[in-house]
């Protein structure tokens, strides 16, 4: 018995040796598999939704205002990353802002990609048709439905045109300060971020694809008020990351609320609101970015990791609460008194993304950056959302300078419910990986 008990047990012992060896072979097998088909791709497409004839513009609250006259084209430029697992789309809209009721228009035309990895943001230029319907006063809105459907199609086909376009890449992924006149606190000179954030994607001959750009700044330098339909600053960025060889550009804002603002101050101390400024700033800022991302090394294979938290925040502003009830854009979008926007936080490679539905002041933007976990912390402001300026409780309501950033948000509440739920997706996902380099 105790024989056969023995020898039973050795052919066990047999039995799970040879199992193990056989469960390594397998697994390093489809190691190998894995590995020889996980390869890293992107795709970049552009539309133009410059509206023909042109509409009115809208550079914030209230009636649109006429024009004449474009500078530019309006574009969306649709990003897309893919790690053989995840795939994201990063969008970016020539509008003041792009609200979550447009961007699941856009999702819903879109089934190669899961909604929660399209992440829609605004450059929020201050020259382009409204996308909110913002009431004109007289019981009506400057918003044109029929252009705002256009514009969903044309985004949409942005994202599956850069699907079909997914190619082998490599990533260089780089942060640094931008120098020269770029942006300014038009409140108090230097209370703004001037670290100026960059994702180029590189073929496999070498040459870059797209240059993605995250800096904070309001391209308001021809506003709404000259009959000038424009892209503002962001066109001839996009021009000269291309003229540069950085290849198709998308800029992505950042943490710019009350007032982070183009530097167009003039030597007299007049503003200087020209195309030939924006030209300035827009070159100015590629030029930076091209020059930040120069020596940066290759990311071979970068992971991608798309997480996300809905978060509902309270409608405090009887101000807001009358827009939204007279949009035919955003009527519906509320429950009591409460409206729900996502949060998404994205790693890929060394660098972790966090959105923020509006304009963050820019106190909360560093608060942000110093709690996030990648060697390169990157904020998409006006993301998902806009639902304008983003107060912690103690800015809001405060220095007299504030009024109009105060009026012009959800509430007092705002700042400490998205910082809380923001911190909290940042601590339950993983941090990004450590940087795969050639
Ligand atoms: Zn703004």
């Amino acid at each position: 018995m105790i024989k056969s008990c023995s020898c039973g047990y050795q052919l066990h012992i047999l039995y799970n040796y040879m199992k193990t060896r056989i469960n390594i072979i397998f697994y390093f097998l489809l190691f190998l598999c894995v590995s020889a088909h996980a390869e890293f791709r992107a795709g970049m497409a552009v539309k133009i939704v410059t509206p023909d004839p042109l509409l009115p513009v809208s550079g914030g609250v209230g009636p649109s205002r006429p024009v004449n006259n474009k500078k530019g084209d309006l574009t969306v430029r649709a990003f897309v990353l893919d790690d053989s697992i995840t795939r994201i789309a990063i969008v970016s809209t020539d509008f003041l802002g792009f609200p979550r009721a447009l961007g699941d228009k856009v999702r819903k035309g879109v089934s190669s990609i899961p909604p929660e990895n399209i992440l829609i943001g605004a450059t929020h230029t201050h020259s382009a048709p409204d996308c909110y319907g913002f009431p004109d006063g007289d019981g009506g809105t400057s918003a044109d439905l029929e252009y705002l459907e256009f514009v969903c199609t044309k985004t949409a086909q942005a994202i599956l045109e850069a699907v079909k376009r997914l190619e082998p890449v490599s990533l260089k992924i780089a942060s640094g300060e931008a120098h020269g006149k770029i942006a300014y606190n038009s409140y108090a000179d230097e209370l703004y971020d001037p670290r100026c954030h960059i994702i180029q994607a590189i073929t496999s001959e070498g040459v870059p694809l797209a240059t993605l750009v995250n800096y904070a700044i309001h391209p308001e330098v021809l506003g709404d008020g000259q009959n000038i339909l424009s892209p503002d600053l962001i066109g001839p960025l996009y021009d000269r990351l291309e003229m540069k060889g950085g290849g198709t550009g998308i800029f992505m804002n950042s943490a710019q609320g009350g007032m982070v603002t183009a530097d167009v101050r003039g030597p007299d101390g007049k503003d200087i609101r020209t195309w030939n400024e924006c030209i300035r700033i827009g070159h100015l800022l590629a030029d930076e970015a091209l020059r930040i991302i120069r020596d940066a090394p290759k990311q071979i294979n970068p992971r991608i990791f798309c997480g996300w938290r809905d978060v509902s925040l309270p409608i405090e502003s009887e101000m807001i609460l009358s827009i939204i009830n007279q949009s035919p854009v955003l009527s519906g979008i509320y429950n009591e008194k409460r409206v729900q926007t996502r949060i998404n936080l994205i790693n890929i490679g060394n660098a972790q993304i966090l959105t923020i539905p509006g304009e963050a002041m820019p106190n909360i933007g560093y608060f942000l950056k110093r709690n996030m976990n990648g060697k390169h912390n990157i904020l998409f402001g006006l993301t998902n959302d806009a639902y304008g300026y983003i107060l912690s409780k103690v800015d809001w309501n405060s220095f007299k300078i504030y009024n109009y950033v105060t009026q012009t948000g959800l509430g007092e509440k705002t700042g400490e419910i998205y910082i809380k739920e923001a911190i909290q997706l940042i601590k339950q996902s993983p941090a990004p990986s450590k940087m795969n380099s050639n």
